[in-house]
């Protein structure tokens, strides 16, 4: 999985003293594009025109990372792009795949939150930890990070597949969605099966988790088995595909990033139980 980078070592203390040197690594998007120099390597500190102090996000393998406001366009040699395809740019490595994809997550916490939402003044650095707080009506404000499941539902050898409706990726994965208020993962995950797929499951076994920093998500993964009738009534609005497929059947996404490629590999081995 993405976050698999061992013996590369992330390291997400905050440490309010770190200052940014020449040859610091910048990671900065405009929207959801990463700032690269380049198509494959982060900027440093020195190829930028740096105005305000840059912040300090997370150190990978004893370098630092800091984040600034994103040039409006990219500087010469420099090029804005998509996280999607520097996902699927088989010149950039994991490692570097999953700092910018957690960095991205900080960044737009940090850009989200310039201003307090309760009170609307200007937020500050805390001194002391990784927060901002509001100076006037003393409000705290941390990374957000939402709870979703996805979902093997299986019968024996089958599991079910799903295509997404409305998305120009195509691989095959599974039923997935995020927690509401006031449920537990359990219920997330028979609130959402029967919402796609319309069907009833037991025996639900937590598999592995995943911090997937594109979408503030953390990622709870569950296999299940249907309870009763294996009829899908497929959602239409967020589905194109459900269908149960056998595990020899099973065609996996071209990359091993996803806590859903795991579990379709984990299903097609016979290993998920
Ligand atoms: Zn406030």
């Amino acid at each position: 999985m993405i976050q698999d980078i061992y013996p590369h070592k992330f390291n997400n203390q905050y440490d309010p003293a770190k200052e940014a040197k020449p040859d610091s690594p910048i990671i900065t998007f405009k929207g959801r594009d990463l700032l690269l120099k380049g198509e494959t390597h982060l900027p440093v500190c020195s190829d930028l025109e740096v105005q305000d102090k840059p912040v300090y996000l997370f150190n990978v393998d004893g370098v630092d990372y800091y984040y600034i406001l994103p040039p409006e366009e990219a500087p010469s040699g420099m090029t804005y792009r998509r996280m999607r395809d520097v996902r699927y740019d088989e010149r950039i490595d994991q490692v570097l795949t999953f700092t910018v994809m957690t960095g991205y997550q900080l960044v737009r916490w940090y850009k989200d939150n310039v201003y307090c939402g309760t009170c609307g003044s200007r937020t500050e650095h805390s001194k002391t930890e990784r927060a901002l707080s509001c100076p006037s009506c003393g409000r705290l404000i941390y990374p957000r990070i939402i709870p979703a499941v996805i979902v093997g539902i299986t019968n024996g050898d089958e599991i079910i597949l799903t295509k997404y409706a409305g998305r120009d990726i195509n691989y095959y994965a599974l039923v997935a969605g995020f927690t509401e208020i006031g449920e537990t993962l359990e219920e997330t995950v028979e609130r959402e099966v029967m919402e796609e797929v319309g069907l009833k499951v037991k025996n639900i076994r937590y598999y592995k988790s995943q911090p997937w920093g594109v979408a503030d998500d953390i990622l709870a993964g569950f296999f299940c088995e249907v309870d009763g009738d294996t009829t899908i009534k497929m959602d239409e609005s967020e589905l194109k595909v459900a269908q149960w497929t056998k595990r020899e059947d099973i065609i996996l996404q071209p990359d091993n990033f996803s806590l859903t490629n795991e579990m379709m590999t984990v299903f097609k081995e016979g290993r998920e139980k």
